[in-house]
């Protein structure tokens, strides 16, 4: 198992272009959390903690971003993004001083869209002394293309269970492993796996447990040891299995995937930012909103045609937002019955919006009560009586 994990951090230092990883976190949020405890820690060491106080957010960002800032006591500024869609690095370098501890950027981003100016957003954000926090949740789009640790970011996440064969969405445990650059390793969970010279492996931990201070700069643990490692191990297993020519074929299949989908849709659907995208795009039902027709109840009409429905109302930024990723892994013929479905719910909020309204009408289950599934959650399973 420790050699299994070894090699994965290896691979994921590979692929993220950064020099060490910790396969503690179990979770985006989790990793969030645990690289910001890293950045206070290093800012700590210089002297430095109390007066840098500020996260810097893009307001395409993912919920957890700002969330796991306040958790570590940051206060959280949010930039603009531009008209393109992507970070608006004029607003950025308003927003920087002496006071920011960091900045969390996920490119591609959540829009689907390659920050194109990434490199001179890190070199912003490092001339006021700042750290950048990639979130690497789309390294779908990057596998063997680009990496993070290249384009300037001090670290960044992986969502295994989204990038590496755990089903999108699954619902199931995740892990997030943080891949960081050498100058915050000192600060990252413990305890490490360790190879000897003689190529066993083991924990760290006997000389912590002689002396506790050889934990040093850690943050500590942040999760028990492997945690989910059935995750870690699929991971493992796909990657080994696919190689570095079949993780590249990966990114490009979940591109060209999205791209096809958005060249079918983008004359029935309004899109957020109409350019070429990565392995995602944003589409905004706001025409079909006047038509009397919402992002919500294209979602439910699609469990009708048969199809899981995409993330809806995310990103914030994009009024009815629609976010599609088709992945790698679905046909030719699965996109396009998935884009049929998409225009013949078009048509309908075009000719006949109530229709719409019931759906969906085929699933076991029909419209639920999402504030009673709120506020009065049933969290066991009885026996129907
Ligand atoms: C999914 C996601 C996260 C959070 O990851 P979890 O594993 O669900 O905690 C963070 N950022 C982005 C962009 C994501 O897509």
């Amino acid at each position: 198992m420790l050699a299994l994990a070894y090699e994965l951090e290896q691979l994921l230092a590979k692929i993220s272009g950064m020099d060490f990883v910790s396969l503690q976190p179990q979770a985006g949020a989790q990793s969030e959390l645990t690289a910001l405890l890293v950045f206070k820690a290093y800012h700590a060491k210089r002297g430095e903690a109390g007066q840098r106080r500020r996260i810097i957010v893009p307001d395409s960002a993912h919920g957890t971003n700002p969330a796991s800032a306040a958790m570590c006591g940051y206060q959280v500024t949010t930039v603009n993004s531009d008209a393109r869609g992507i970070v608006d690095l004029d607003a950025l370098k308003a927003a920087l001083g002496p006071d920011v501890a960091g900045f969390m950027l996920t490119n591609p981003n959540t829009i689907g869209l390659f920050e194109e100016r990434v490199r001179e957003v890190c070199a912003a954000v490092h001339d006021v002394g700042g750290l950048v926090y990639g979130d690497g949740a789309n390294m779908n789009a990057l596998l063997g293309i680009a990496r993070p640790g290249d384009l300037g970011f001090d670290c960044v996440h992986i969502n295994v269970h989204k990038t590496f064969s755990t089903p999108h969405g699954a619902g199931g445990p995740g892990a997030g492993p943080l891949c960081v650059k050498a100058s915050l390793r000192p600060f990252l969970p413990k305890p490490w796996i360790v190879r000897e010279a003689d190529g066993s492996y083991h924990y760290d931990t006997a000389r912590e447990d002689r002396e506790p201070d050889a934990v040093g700069e850690s943050i500590g643990t942040i999760k028990q040891r492997l945690g989910n490692f059935g995750v870690l191990v699929r991971a493992y297993t796909y990657m080994r299995t696919l190689g570095e020519e079949g993780l590249v074929e990966t990114a490009r299949d979940a591109i060209l995937a999205a791209n096809y989908l958005l060249a079918l849709l983008r004359e029935a659907y309004d899109v957020a930012y109409d350019r070429s995208c990565m392995h995602e795009f944003v589409l905004s039902a706001r025409r079909q909103k006047q038509q009397g027709v919402s992002a919500l109840d294209v979602a439910k009409a699609l469990i009708d045609e048969g199809f899981h429905p995409p993330t809806v109302y995310f990103p914030l930024i994009v009024p009815e937002a629609l976010m599609i990723e088709p992945t790698e892994t679905e046909t030719k013929e699965t996109l396009d019955a998935f884009a049929a479905a998409m225009l013949r719910i078009a048509e309908r909020a075009r000719t006949d919006p109530a229709s719409v309204h019931d759906a969906p009408t085929k699933a076991p289950l029909r419209r639920l009560d999402e504030v009673a599934a709120a506020r009065k959650p049933v969290l066991r399973w009885k026996r129907p009586s």
